[in-house]
């Protein structure tokens, strides 16, 4: 491809918009209508709680049915996201600005003085508008926030078929790309599974709706998360039976630890005497979960995120970095993230995180860091 063909595809058209305006309306509309659990978010600093619906499982089944029943009766071309990357790539990245300087402005105009919806407002544009002014906007009684990242999660699932859809109709399915797709779906599909554990994490409690999220959740999730599937499009790789056992074998520790370290703090927070590994849970100050993977590292569930990572590119080879960005990438952040969480645990927790400190020393991998 050249740079003028490059910069063609990178124009939005309004099939592009159509496209990502239609997915919207499906889950506005669906995500109010489809029954699902009605989960209490933690408590805010006011003593307020929001409630958030989660039937994203549903919506994603549903989704997937409906698109592929439109693939079977000729409706809706599977390949329509995979030909149409970088047009739909640059489309929602103009979403994202336009949608943050709405909020940006709504926000500051805002009186509301509840928790979720009192304006933080700096004073400094790129500041407020980066970093969000307001905790829980909503839009027609949706909350933004879970709305945005559950699109950017569905939204790499629906790239990701699209990719597979090319590579059938083009007959070039790989192993490689078969792995890719498996665990990632599994991923995806576990994350709508335990949808109800995102209303717990950081992002959903701590942070302002800025442009950082939004960004976050809607261009950078589907966009650069799948940048495996794209890679294994016009590259095919051999893989030895050595390799794809060592390939599961990351995943699956991966995804144990991940999943495991998530449910614990999400069971203990729930109920501190839940039992962890089938014993009493070891709690410090009555606040922190000490045993478990909180006994063995103070955030064991980055561990488990990023061998996952690591999995989904594993099966593009060792070529090139390029299929390498997301784990590389998710290092970063989580290294970051990990920092940004233990300054506020020590300011929450005060002596309780110390004493926790001191019983668990290492960061995110035992005895490394
Ligand atoms: P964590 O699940 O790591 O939660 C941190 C919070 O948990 C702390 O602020 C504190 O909050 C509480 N906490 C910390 N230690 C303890 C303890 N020992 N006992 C009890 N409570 C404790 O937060 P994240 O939201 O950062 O991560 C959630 C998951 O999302 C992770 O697995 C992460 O890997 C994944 N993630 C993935 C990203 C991606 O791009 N793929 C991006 C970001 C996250 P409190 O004040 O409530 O006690």
């Amino acid at each position: 491809m050249d740079l003028n063909s490059i910069i063609n595809s990178l124009l939005p058209s309004w099939t592009s918009v159509a496209m990502l305006l239609s997915f919207f309306t499906y889950l506005g509309i669906a995500g109010s209508i489809l029954p699902g659990r009605n989960i209490p978010g933690v408590t805010l600093s006011d003593g307020t709680r929001l409630h958030y619906r989660c039937n994203g499982l549903l919506l994603l089944l549903l989704l997937v049915l409906l698109l592929g029943t439109g693939a079977w009766i000729d409706l809706v071309p599977p390949t329509a996201i995979a030909d149409r990357g970088l047009e739909l790539l640059s489309t929602t990245f103009m979403f994202s600005v336009f949608v943050t300087l709405t909020l940006y402005v709504t926000g500051r105009q805002s009186r509301k003085q509840s928790s979720s919806l009192k304006p933080h407002v700096t004073g400094s544009l790129i500041h407020d508008w980066w970093f969000g002014i307001q905790l829980n906007p909503q839009f027609t009684g949706i909350d933004l926030k879970f709305f945005f990242v559950r699109a950017g999660m569905m939204g790499w699932l629906l790239i990701n078929l699209s990719i597979l859809a090319k590579c059938i109709q083009e007959g070039i399915l790989s192993i490689s790309m078969i792995f890719y797709q498996l665990f990632s779906f599994l991923y995806i599909l576990d994350y709508f599974f335990h949808e109800e554990y995102m209303t717990s994490t950081w992002d959903i409690i701590a942070e302002r709706l800025g442009f950082m999220l939004v960004f976050g959740d809607l261009v950078w999730i589907p966009f650069t998360f799948s940048i495996q599937g794209w890679w294994l499009l016009s590259h095919r790789v051999e893989l030895t039976a050595a390799a794809v056992i060592a390939n599961c074998l990351v995943f699956l520790i991966g995804y144990f630890v991940f999943r495991g370290a998530n449910k614990q703090k999400h069971d203990f927070k729930k109920n501190p005497k839940a039992l962890i590994w089938g014993r009493p849970p070891k709690v410090i100050g009555g606040k922190l979960l000490a045993s478990g993977y909180w006994g063995i590292a103070r955030h064991c569930n980055y561990l488990g995120d990023l061998l996952v990572a690591l999995s989904f590119s594993l099966p593009c080879g060792l070529s090139s970095p390029i299929p390498y960005f997301y784990p590389i990438y998710l290092l970063i952040l989580l290294i970051w993230r990990e920092r940004r969480d233990e300054a506020r645990c020590a300011e929450k927790y005060k002596e309780v995180w110390a004493e926790y400190r001191k019983l668990v020393p290492w960061r995110i991998l035992p005895y490394v860091y």
